[in-house]
């Protein structure tokens, strides 16, 4: 399948790890938008937010899990971050595989725009 984040699950494009689990890959923004921007994903195959089901329940609790944990390792835990997932063309994904951006390290602007 033709998805650079599949790619980066094999190992087949280089990323800068963060965490990594059985389920669940972080790696620092290729063109981070804040001092910490990491990327959180499902090592499988996601598309978007809207193929998510019940079935993905642990997934999503593991992700969130990891989310905190990043936070913690970024030293953003206590300072504030931002959780973003773009869905769809009008949500302004570019990269068909799910994933969770972490922001912080600067306050974030609110409306995001
Ligand atoms: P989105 O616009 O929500 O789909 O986010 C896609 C994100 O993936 C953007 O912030 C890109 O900078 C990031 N990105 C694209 N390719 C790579 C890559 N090879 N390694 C790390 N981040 C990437
Ligand atoms: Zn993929």
């Amino acid at each position: 399948m033709d998805c650079i984040f599949c790619k980066i699950v094999q190992g087949e494009i280089p990323s800068k790890i963060v965490y990594e689990d059985d389920a669940v890959l972080a790696f620092d923004d290729i063109n981070p938008e804040a001092p910490v921007h990491v990327l959180v994903i499902p090592k499988k195959h996601i598309a978007s937010f809207n193929e998510l089901t019940a079935q993905d329940g642990e997934l999503l609790v593991k992700i969130m899990e990891s989310i905190q944990r990043i936070a913690i390792l970024k030293k953003v835990d206590q300072s504030g971050y931002r959780i973003v997932n773009n869905c769809g063309a009008d949500g302004g994904q570019t990269v068909g595989h799910l994933h969770f951006h972490i922001m912080g390290g600067r306050e974030m602007l609110w409306p995001a725009g």
